[in-house]
């Protein structure tokens, strides 16, 4: 078969593995303890070969990374003044003219998926399974940020009369690790629409994704001087950038300690920092005796251990509610879908789970480490080899309300359970941290549904759903409380794109 053959095929395969159908996995979950968890994707006849095509791309040596690494003031300045200079013709082209090229970019990226997907498999540690929607993810913001370009022109954007807006001139993007393409690639498209021109500058240890990411932007026709990649690796010169007055903004995406250091850097400027950040999260999924289990077990394993823990959007502690906290049933399909997770090297194509992405230190060492008081473990995390990379999945039972593990972001592959009497006490334990991104519940109770609803602090709420992976437009994606910072607006949503400049009214006084 040719080579594009092949790469449909692959394509083909990857995407089916994202949907595997509810009724295989429910079947799948009633499974006495001990059996594999998710075995769906062997069926499909075509695997090996996909699968010996994709293990000998990831095992490439990836093609040299081609960004610049700043190292000097004067290095940092050019960059800024070359994006600055490129931006007027960027924002004068009739929002059309943008919308169009944003929309051939994502026909560009979905040209890339396989290169884009083993991409992310050799140098971020994803899985297939993890790094396939994230192409996904990318495309979509690609064709609705167009959209909102052109609504951004029409003044529709904030529904106000006579009000205009003037793009950012220039937009710093600072993606974290663990979403390499779909974050990244989001920034620049907002930045895009809206007209400014964009520095990026990946996470060092994921930059070929994003260069790669970026290459389907210049491909689609947007300018390279309008969309740059830098790399610094040293931390003054990161800072310098940050800093810099020829930066108008920042889209970070990270810890809620960077983002504070950032806005430190920032202060001082006319209108505020304005670090547009969304940062850490601690998560929790409500179980509550009207829950289909078995959807919320599925739920909760993939919502706790997709890329090992390492989302913001991750559960962190499932909190079970009355008679759901005594289940043994419940209890021991949680503990045998932990246990089924295929622990492994991703480019091995077998792992259900990979690495995370460094030896855990810290509070993500603790959290695997650790029993505080009244603590036990339901399922043991072990490091798996020398690398201190590979962990198996912690399960860890009896949460003390107010403890470490209830309140602190540890972003790794370790769950907590807590338990409520009532649906009100889990919803208190739900918004007892400082945080308020992504929260679930399981139940089929639609008075507990409306009930939770009303009351949980965050940003992405769902119901009978996995609490990670924001759909664009239909999930826009942000936080609460100090889940976000700067105006707030969410990404994948409706102000996102007008977010990114300045507004000013018609005859109203300066
Ligand atoms: N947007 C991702 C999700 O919904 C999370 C992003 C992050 O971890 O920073 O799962």
């Amino acid at each position: 078969a040719s080579m594009a053959d092949q790469e449909a095929r692959f394509r083909a395969s990857v995407t089916a593995m994202g949907t595997v159908p509810a009724e295989r996995r429910r079947t799948a979950d009633r499974q006495p303890a001990g059996t594999t968890f998710d075995n769906t994707t062997d069926a499909d006849p075509a695997l090996p070969e996909v699968r010996a095509w994709a293990r000998e791309r990831v095992r490439a040596r990836p093609a040299p990374l081609t960004s610049p690494v700043l190292r000097t003031t004067a290095e940092v300045d050019a960059v800024v003044a070359r994006g600055r200079a490129a931006q007027p013709e960027w924002a004068a082209r009739p929002a059309t003219e943008r919308a169009a090229l944003l929309r051939r970019a994502a026909d560009e990226l979905e040209a890339r998926r396989g290169e884009l997907v083993t991409l992310m498999v050799a140098e971020g540690g994803k899985t297939i399974e993890q790094a396939d929607p994230e192409v996904s993810e990318a495309v979509d913001f690609a064709r609705y940020y167009a959209d909102r370009a052109l609504e951004l022109e029409r003044g529709a954007s904030l529904h106000t009369d006579g009000a205009r807006f003037t793009p950012h001139v220039l937009t710093l993007v600072t993606p974290p690790w663990n979403f390499p393409v779909a974050i990244p690639i989001g920034g620049v498209l907002a930045a895009l629409a809206a007209g400014s021109a964009v520095v990026i500058k990946p996470a060092p240890a994921v930059p070929g994704c994003t260069e790669t990411a970026v290459a389907a932007l210049h491909a689609a026709g947007i300018p390279d001087d309008v969309v740059q990649v830098v790399r610094a690796d040293e931390n003054e010169v990161g800072q310098g950038l940050v800093a810099h007055d020829g930066v108008d903004a920042v889209v970070l995406t990270g810890a809620a300690e960077t983002a504070e250091l950032f806005c430190s850097w920032r202060t001082g400027r006319p209108g505020g920092p304005r670090v547009l950040g969304e940062t850490s999260g601690k998560n929790a999924l409500v179980i509550t005796p009207a829950a289909d289990y078995d959807l919320a077990v599925a739920d909760l394993v993939k919502s706790a251990f997709g890329h090992s823990g390492q989302k913001c959007s991750a559960a962190s502690i499932a909190i079970l509610v009355g008679s759901a906290g005594r289940s043994e049933r419940l209890l021991r399909q949680l503990v045998d879908a932990v246990r089924s997770l295929r622990v492994g090297w991703p480019t091995g194509l077998a792992a259900t789970m990979g690495p995370v992405i460094e030896p855990p230190t810290g509070k993500l060492r603790r959290a695997l480490t650790t029993l505080e008081p009244g603590e036990r473990w339901l399922v043991e995390p072990r490091q798996l080899d020398g690398t201190g990379r590979l962990w198996s999945p912690g399960l860890k039972d009896g949460v003390a309300p107010g403890s470490f593990l209830h309140l602190t972001e540890v972003f790794g592959p370790v769950l907590g359970i807590m338990r409520a009497e009532t649906l009100d006490e889990a919803i208190e334990l739900q918004n007892a941290t400082a945080y308020g991104l992504t929260g679930g519940l399981h139940s089929l109770d639609e008075e507990e549904i409306d009930h939770w609803l009303e009351r949980v602090e965050v940003g992405n709420a769902y119901v009978n759903r996995h609490i990670t992976g924001a759909i664009v437009q239909r999930q826009s994606f942000g936080g609460w409380k100090s889940s976000a910072v700067g105006p707030g607006a969410k990404a994948g949503g409706p102000n996102y794109v007008a977010q990114l400049g300045e507004w000013a009214m018609d005859g109203l006084p300066a």
